[in-house]
């Protein structure tokens, strides 16, 4: 971090921060200008904050060098991890595909939606059991029944499952029944749910919030890292901006910009970003040209009768020709799906 001081400040506000650098731990490096002094703070800044300085007389501007993050950022990591899930990896040379419908909706519908993905060639199946909904009278999802039918379907099929946990209360109880422990949008900065959810040691699908900036993002992944939990995957699912035709804005520039900040998978859910499962295909094929290590699909066997997100879920015959053209693409750039 350095501090500069403004133009004209003098020796004892200059002697006040180079005391203060001191009394929290670190070195402090100065450099005296003809017009300004400049103060570099020597030391790991993710444990300062800007706040400790810009109050102090004298100081007109602090700057960082360093992220906030650590545990996420590709300097201290500079290996891409790889996290197993049930006999796959993701965040390897291999594109994942994770597909399924929003809600576990009833035993027929999962079931018929599993083989259909399965048959595909996908190895984790999504469906929500607890459903964060905007409107408190949608459907809610099923809850543990879910959690039971998802366990039996995996039985049957040899799918790893991928599930949400909405609070900390519901962690326990969800990583019996999860492969991967699904983060959603609304939730990425919900903290004691990332303190659990990171103590819980499983793998961690992290949805970007959709009012969130990748910096945001790699926070929350930090709180999950901090547990001691690396099997961390980032999933960029779309977020707000002044355009209503799409559900929300599928910020594809964050496919390549995260994979140079951190080492962490990257996956990207167009369902959720389009809301219109005609786009579904086009941005998931795009997603793969950028760089993304998988997909995040929503499937579903009869859409307009879906309980929730019905107008974003493929079929699954065109699930099954997406598959197809997203191997194309990934072969095409060097990768296997
Ligand atoms: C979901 O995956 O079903 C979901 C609710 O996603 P998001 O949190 O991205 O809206
Ligand atoms: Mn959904």
């Amino acid at each position: 971090m350095i501090i500069v001081m403004q133009r004209g400040s003098s020796q004892p506000q200059v002697q006040a921060i180079v005391d203060r650098v001191h009394e929290l731990g670190f070195q402090a490096h100065l450099s005296v200008g003809e017009e300004r002094t400049i103060i570099g703070v020597i030391g790991d800044e993710r444990y300062l904050t800007e706040g400790e300085f810009t109050l102090m007389p004298g100081v007109e501007k602090i700057v960082r060098i360093l992220s906030p993050y650590k545990l996420a950022s590709r300097d201290f990591h500079p290996q891409d991890t790889v996290v197993p899930i049930n006999g796959c990896s993701i965040g390897g040379n291999r594109v994942i595909i994770i597909a399924g419908p929003c809600a576990v909706e009833n035993w027929g519908q999962l079931s018929e939606t599993a083989a259909a993905v399965a048959e595909s060639g996908v190895h984790v199946l999504r469906a929500g059991a607890f459903k964060p909904r905007t409107s408190p009278y949608s459907f809610q999802g099923l809850g543990e029944e879910a959690l039971e039918m998802l366990a039996l379907v995996k039985e049957q099929t040899g799918l790893a499952i991928m599930t949400e946990v909405m609070s900390p209360e519901q962690v326990p109880l969800v990583a019996r029944y999860a492969d991967i422990l699904q983060i959603g949008t609304r939730n990425m900065q919900n903290y004691t749910l990332l303190h659990a959810v990171g103590e819980a040691g499983k793998p961690v699908l992290l949805k970007r919030g959709m009012m969130s900036t990748m910096e945001e993002l790699l926070m929350s992944a930090e709180y999950i890292l901090s547990h001691d939990n690396n099997k961390v995957m980032l999933c960029e699912r779309g977020i707000r901006t002044f355009e209503t035709y799409t559900r929300s804005t599928l910020d594809l520039s964050a496919v390549p910009v995260l994979k140079q900040l951190t080492h962490l998978p990257i996956l990207v859910d167009p369902s959720h970003a389009a809301g219109k499962s005609a786009l579904v295909p086009a941005l998931s094929l795009a997603a793969i040209a950028a760089g993304a290590d998988g997909l995040v699909i929503e499937v579903h066997p009869h859409p307009e009768k879906a309980l929730s997100d019905g107008p974003q879920a493929l079929k699954p015959a065109v699930f099954a020709d997406l598959v197809a053209r997203a191997r194309l693409v990934a072969e095409s750039i060097g990768r296997t799906l």
